[in-house]
């Protein structure tokens, strides 16, 4: 068959992977790119989790390496009812040692963020991609991103928001599968998962924390996602 396995979606071979289906490969052609990663099976049972049993999943994770190094897994936090869900990358060094996301300064200007378009922090629920420290910060590896993604696909269904804010390229490359810079996936709306919730990309808070003028864009940003989740409620 043209293509094989190969042409499986990460999504499609969830889904084989769930229903127990295991995937014919033709080991003499499979050419790993990235060795030293790790091989991981995401967890079947996360699908059906509920918040009690979900959290205790992730804090109890050692699906990829990432976990060798954590102090503590990071969750997620806020309104498990909202309506806007913000998405980060992955915990950084205060994220790691306080179990919370985005408690670093790059969370302080995520929450001026909100306050600016009438959020408190408490209103929104914020998550990661990753649930575990990279070592030095470093971008999260593919392995690591497929390792966690059943996690944040459960918290997303849990919360069912109006509205995802992804911040950064790495939360917007990573939910959309396109690796097009966040210059070029702002401004727009987007969708997100099998609920199609409208999804708005915006820079990362430690980005413009470097690059102050963009904050201009990200509170265009901002106002796109209130006019969008205004609108979806109508
Ligand atoms: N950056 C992120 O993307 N997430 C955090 O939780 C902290 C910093």
């Amino acid at each position: 068959m043209s293509g094989g396995v190969d042409a499986l979606s990460s999504q499609q071979r969830r889904t084989l992977d769930l229903l127990g289906i295991g995937v014919w490969r033709d080991r003499a052609r499979v050419i790993d790119p990235e060795p030293q990663q790790h091989a991981v099976t995401p967890v079947a049972a996360t699908r059906d989790s509920d918040w009690a049993s979900l959290q205790a999943e992730v804090a109890s994770c050692v699906q990829c390496p990432l976990h060798e190094g954590r102090t503590q897994t990071v969750f997620g936090v806020g309104n498990r009812n909202a309506s806007w869900m913000i998405i980060g990358e992955a915990p950084g060094a205060e994220e790691d040692r306080q179990g919370e996301p985005f408690v670093g300064r790059a969370g302080q200007l995520l929450n001026e963020m909100l306050r600016a378009v009438g959020l408190a922090r408490s209103e929104v629920y914020i998550a990661n991609i990753l649930k575990c420290r990279p070592p030095q910060n470093r971008d999260p590896r593919a392995d690591e991103t497929e390792a966690c993604s059943a996690y944040l696909q459960r918290q997303v269904e849990l919360v069912g928001p109006g509205l995802v804010l992804a911040v950064g390229r790495i939360a917007a490359q990573s939910l959309l599968a396109d690796d097009s810079p966040v210059g070029r996936l702002r401004g727009r709306v987007h969708r997100y998962g099998p609920a199609d919730i409208p999804l708005v990309v915006t820079y990362h808070p430690a980005y413009l924390l470097r690059s102050p003028a963009q904050k201009r864009k990200a509170w265009a940003d901002l106002c796109l996602a209130r006019q969008t989740l205004r609108e979806s409620i109508g």
